[in-house]
């Protein structure tokens, strides 16, 4: 049994407006009322974390903006900073989701950049990594998987070290809002693929703490099995934190 608490994240993408997320969010406070075992972060659109701060008010509920510029200030118009986000109240950033990498092409470089600016502010980095159809058709999988982590986290490979709390989410491109999902033991291969190459490049107490996300058509009937996988630590849910019924019945697997 491992000591990770797993973590449900809810990614809002660019959906709700804020008294949407008011709503949404509240709905979710009440309905963790009384779990425990359990993490919960949502990442609202930038124009609604300080409203939905407002109304986590003591509930458990983290806070993460859905990506950030590197800098900490300057002339980076339509950008976000990772101090901005601080000021809003987020503790976690998502870097390198899949849909950042391909409409605005992304590169491992800039993920690096940001991830390395969100542990020098103290916002813990959420980094998404994955294959696409093409690549796992091609048996590349694993290839483009240890590709990504290389450059995604190279600043940390440098520092020869990687903090415990960095979130690592598995999204195979092919399953992110498709409705088709990694079936748990493809979901598992590449987790435990990722958890060994963070033991191998950093040592094996970190490649046991880091939380190891799965995403891609997480859905309340498909969480459980996903989670009974030793090497899934939660999972990043796009759809189906829209609702409150949904996004409780995945934080209750
Ligand atoms: C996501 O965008 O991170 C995601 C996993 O989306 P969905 O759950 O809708 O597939």
């Amino acid at each position: 049994m491992s000591s990770r608490t797993p973590l449900i994240a809810g990614n809002w993408k660019m959906n709700l407006n804020i008294s949407q997320s008011t709503e949404l969010v509240k709905a979710v406070a009440d309905g963790i009322k009384g779990l425990s075992g359990v993490d919960v972060l949502v990442a609202p659109p930038f124009t609604n974390l300080y409203t939905v701060r407002q109304a986590i008010g003591k509930a458990d509920i983290f806070l993460a903006g859905q990506n950030m510029h590197w800098e900490k200030d300057g002339a980076f118009t339509g950008e976000v900073s990772p101090q901005m986000l601080i000021d809003a109240g987020c503790s976690h950033v998502i870097l390198g989701h899949s849909e950042r990498r391909s409409l605005f092409k992304e590169t491992d470089e800039m993920i690096n950049s940001k991830a390395k600016a969100a542990f020098m502010t103290g916002l813990v980095p959420i980094v998404c990594i994955g294959e696409t159809l093409t690549e796992r058709e091609n048996g590349w999988t694993f290839d483009v998987i240890r590709n990504q982590l290389k450059g995604s986290l190279k600043f940390f490979i440098e520092e020869g070290r990687l903090p415990a709390s960095t979130i690592l989410a598995y999204e195979p491109v092919w399953a992110i809002g498709t409705g088709r999902t990694a079936t748990p033991e493809q979901a598992q291969e590449v987790h435990r693929f990722i958890r060994g190459w963070i033991e191998e490049t950093f040592d094996r107490a970190v490649s046991e703490q880091v939380r190891i996300l799965y995403g891609g058509s997480v859905k309340p009937d498909n969480a459980s099995a996903l989670m009974a996988c030793k090497d899934i630590d939660g999972a990043l849910v796009g759809g189906a934190s829209l609702k409150a019924d949904s996004f409780m019945g995945i934080i209750r697997f």
